[in-house]
């Protein structure tokens, strides 16, 4: 029977060769003996192993078949024909939830002009299918009530996470600190922990609103775009003003308050056409306002829409991420953190071995609320006749869920399973796809390119801090950047 490599993804450092295995997601450093047995199986007619070893000198044949026995068992060598498909393993069901993200408002002060809630990639429906408007503000009660749901969905966890969302989140501070003082309340009385998180504009972050924030320990993203130039180009307000002047002072209180106690405070960038390049934006973010993480989101829009990134964009995005991720490495062979998200969360991905067989929490350990107390599969797709998966009276809609998660299981998604970067994008974001193919089951197959060369850089900054500072990697046991909502550039893609 003839052999050949399984889905693997080869790179190197120095002359260390690793291999990065799809069906285990893990890294294997290769010796000279298991590179030269690589190398002559890598044909995908493959080579029968007994002639290939009697072809070797004799001293070298009992080490070789060991070597080869080895790889065979981690899965890199196989017999040909066998196949790469993922394997059929659906979670078990009912699946227990650690996450909502509550919808506190769908209402905004801004009238950022990429923003989905508004645009025409809004899939919320505006009105209730009686015709009455939906509510644009989440009560206490229906926050209290959404915790206690949550507390019962989680049976067998230790601790449970809120993340409060919008609109603008800090429009509905009220409900936010009413939940947020029940949460803790309900945490103590059952034994169980519990965290906080949140997305702002900045624009209402108030003293009172910062001391509460820093005092409850809450991860926090602040929403911002770079500089004043390119942040007032889309982060407006309805009157068409920036918003960058009056964030800016809120901002810097926030992170001045903050750093003696609370957890890191991230930057969130939306990528539009026509930004400044990235490293200029992150040194802006991090360097010049102090932020202690910043991450990048390439905008998730038609095609069509002016901001819109094109192939070309995305290839200069990524040679920005080059440059940051040079610098990542660097400062973690000196031993020291810095400040790239999108590089620290791969990497910690991949020291941990994650291997997605969705592509993101949505509707499995996460739901999203809507102001009325409706479950979505996230926040993005509250409010969604189409995608409701029930609601906090009466609880979640197992059937649709469990059907939903079959649908959208990697071994369904023929298109992914010859793809050696599936364990980390796993055909992407639901909401994405739903977007750009009208069915959020669907792979999203526009930016594999992409997503394939966001993770080969990965692999390789993990390889040099691997043979460099292996020492490094212990942190990525622990999490050290602001707990976020996912959405699919954190998730999914840089
Ligand atoms: S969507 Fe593309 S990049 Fe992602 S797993 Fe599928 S084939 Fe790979
Ligand atoms: S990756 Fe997409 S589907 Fe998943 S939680 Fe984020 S926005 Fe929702």
């Amino acid at each position: 029977m003839n052999f050949h490599t399984s889905l693997i993804h080869r790179f190197e450092n120095e002359g260390t060769q690793f291999a990065y295995v799809t069906s285990s997601a893990a890294v294997v450093q290769l010796d000279q003996v298991s590179t030269g047995i690589l190398d002559s199986f890598s044909d995908p007619e493959g080579e029968d192993p007994a002639r290939w070893l009697e072809s070797l000198d004799k001293e070298l044949q009992q080490e070789t078949r060991e070597a080869f026995d080895e790889l065979a068992a981690m899965g890199i060598l196989r017999p040909v024909g066998a196949p790469n498909a993922p394997p059929e393993q659906l979670p078990p069901m009912p699946f227990p939830l650690s996450t909502l993200v509550l919808n506190v408002t769908n209402k905004c002060n801004l009238s950022c002009t990429y923003c989905y809630e508004y645009g025409e990639d809004r899939i919320a429906e505006p009105k209730k299918p009686d015709g009455t408007p939906r509510l644009p503000m989440m009560t206490p009660e229906t926050a209290c009530k959404s915790i206690d749901f949550l507390f019962e969905s989680s049976q067998g966890r230790s601790g449970v996470s809120i993340t409060f969302f919008g609109g603008e989140t800090l429009l509905n501070f009220k409900t936010i600190r009413a939940a947020t003082e029940h949460a803790l309340e309900r945490s103590r009385e059952l034994g169980r922990s519990v965290g906080f998180s949140l997305t702002t504009n900045a624009t209402l972050l108030t003293d009172q609103v910062i001391d509460f924030l820093v005092e409850h320990r809450f991860g926090i993203n602040v929403s911002i775009d770079g500089n004043r130039l390119d942040h007032d180009r889309h982060r407006t307000f309805s009157s068409g003003k920036g918003s960058y002047d009056a964030i800016l002072p809120r901002i810097r209180k926030l992170l001045e308050k903050n750093r003696p106690h609370g957890r890191p405070i991230g930057a969130r960038v939306t990528l539009t056409r026509g930004m400044a390049p990235v490293p200029e934006t992150f040194h802006h973010l991090a360097g010049e306002i102090g932020f202690d993480s910043v991450g990048f989101a390439p905008v998730t829009s038609a095609e069509d829409h002016e901001y819109a990134l094109g192939e070309g964009h995305l290839g200069q995005i990524l040679l920005g991420f080059e440059d940051l991720a040079g610098e990542y490495v660097e400062a973690a062979l000196r031993g020291e953190r810095h400040a790239f998200s999108n590089l620290h969360d791969l990497l910690q991905e991949i020291h941990q071995g994650i291997n997605k067989a969705h592509p993101c929490g949505a509707g499995l350990g996460l739901l999203g609320v809507s102001t009325e107390g409706e479950l979505g599969l996230c926040h993005r797709f509250v409010e969604s006749g189409e995608h409701a998966l029930g609601n906090i009276e009466d609880g979640i809609d197992e059937e649709k869920r469990s059907e939903f998660l079959a649908k959208t299981h990697i071994s369904k998604k023929i298109a992914c399973h010859e793809c050696f970067a599936r364990p980390h994008c796993s055909g992407g974001c639901y909401h994405e796809a739903h977007v750009r193919y009208a069915d959020a089951t669907q792979p999203n197959l526009h930016y594999c390119e992409w997503i394939r060369a966001w993770t080969d850089l990965g692999l390789r900054c993990y390889g040099k801090i691997a043979c460099g500072n292996p020492d490094f990697l212990e942190t990525f046991n622990q999490a050290t950047h602001p707990p976020k909502v996912a959405t699919v550039k954190d998730e999914v893609t840089p």
